[in-house]
């Protein structure tokens, strides 16, 4: 069968390969894929920056963001043959950490945690993929292609219930929440603002293209000024670029007893020009709370394949921008400024 492929820290490597069949060892439920979403992990990863392949392998299957049709549900996985299913990308580390194993290996202590199509396991970019059947999500089959997005909401899921956590150690009624970025976690995370009854704004830098549009379309407000410009002091901030000058312009803006999420991963750009004690002094005198959140466990994919099946689907619909073949694997890795999400499509839903 073919397979996308990448030598992991070798830039440039990825290939459209012929591999074997997807081997018994990766779980009892044969799956045909249909969709693979890409994001930035995987355009880090076949420019040389991430990934580790599987043990005594050089190379690795890429893709985590799965849609797959069961082709066999094997023995005992409650599946039937047809059904629309979703891999859940990361495995508990085998020690485990106290949090692998309660579950919670989104919280993984010794970093010992492994990822499919990034972290020493195939991923999902190959004509069939197999999965254990506790690791695999069925979908509203009325999501059709929709449920491709099911991975990305589901960090969106998990950060906005840590959010909603660390606000409930006091008396706190949010009502705005700012979200830096409108790539495809920015735009999930106002969707789900939005589910949640707050009032949402959402600052990128575009003023063309569909984001703008596709904020106003959920009874949010755009922004394409600086952070510092907004006029509000918002309750939540979720950033989602990863940016130093607008991370430190969130820890500005944010109001009294307000959260900070932060989910987006960035590398080096210049210092701020906000002294750090400053900053500190403000998160001090204003209560604030700041954390990371990454990844997401059962609990947060189920709940968001709940939010994704009570989303508009024509709003949803909007969000996967460009469609590839999997031949066309080196122009779905590329960057584009209109892109939102890009999927790999291997066959029809
Ligand atoms: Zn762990």
């Amino acid at each position: 069968m073919k397979a996308i492929t990448v030598e992991p820290k070798i830039p440039g490597s990825a290939l459209l390969e012929d591999v074997p069949e997807p081997d018994a060892r990766y779980g009892s439920v044969l799956v045909e894929a249909v969709a693979v979403g890409v994001c930035g992990t995987d355009v880090e990863i076949a420019e040389g920056k991430y990934g580790w392949a599987p043990p005594g392998k050089t190379r690795l299957v890429l893709g985590h963001e799965s849609l797959g049709r069961v082709l066999d549900p094997g023995p005992s996985s409650g599946l039937k043959k047809g059904d629309l299913v979703v891999g859940i990308v990361r495995r508990p580390d085998p020690v485990p950490c106290p949090n692998c194993a309660v579950g919670e290996w989104d919280m993984c202590r010794n970093g010992q945690y492994t990822e499919r199509g990034i972290k020493q396991i195939d991923g999902f970019m190959s004509e069939r993929w197999r999965i254990e059947p506790e690791y695999a999500i069925k979908v509203d089959p009325a999501l059709g292609i929709l449920g491709v997005l099911l991975e990305p909401m589901t960090v969106v899921t998990k950060a906005w219930e840590h959010i909603l956590a660390v606000g409930q150690r006091a008396f706190w009624e949010p009502k705005t929440v700012l979200v830096t970025g409108a790539g495809p976690i920015g735009l999930l995370g106002a969707l789900v603002g939005r589910q949640l009854g707050l009032e949402v704004h959402v600052l990128a830098r575009t003023e063309t293209g569909p984001k703008p549009e596709l904020v106003r379309s959920l009874g949010a407000t755009y922004h394409s000024c600086s952070v510092a410009d907004v006029g509000f002091e918002p309750d939540v901030v979720m950033e989602c670029t990863g940016v130093g000058q607008i991370i430190a312009e969130s820890i500005s803006v944010i109001g009294a007893s307000g959260v900070v999420c932060l989910t987006g991963v960035g590398h080096g750009g210049k210092m701020p020009d906000i002294p750090t004690a400053n900053v500190a002094s403000g998160v001090v005198l204003k209560n604030n709370v700041l954390f990371g959140s990454v990844n997401a466990n059962k609990r947060h994919w189920y709940k968001a394949g709940e939010a994704l099946a009570r989303a508009d689907r024509s709003w949803l619909a909007r969000l996967i921008t460009r469609r590839e073949r999997p031949e066309n694997y080196a122009r779905a890795l590329e960057r584009r400024a209109e892109d939102i999400k890009v999927v790999i499509q291997f066959s029809d839903v």
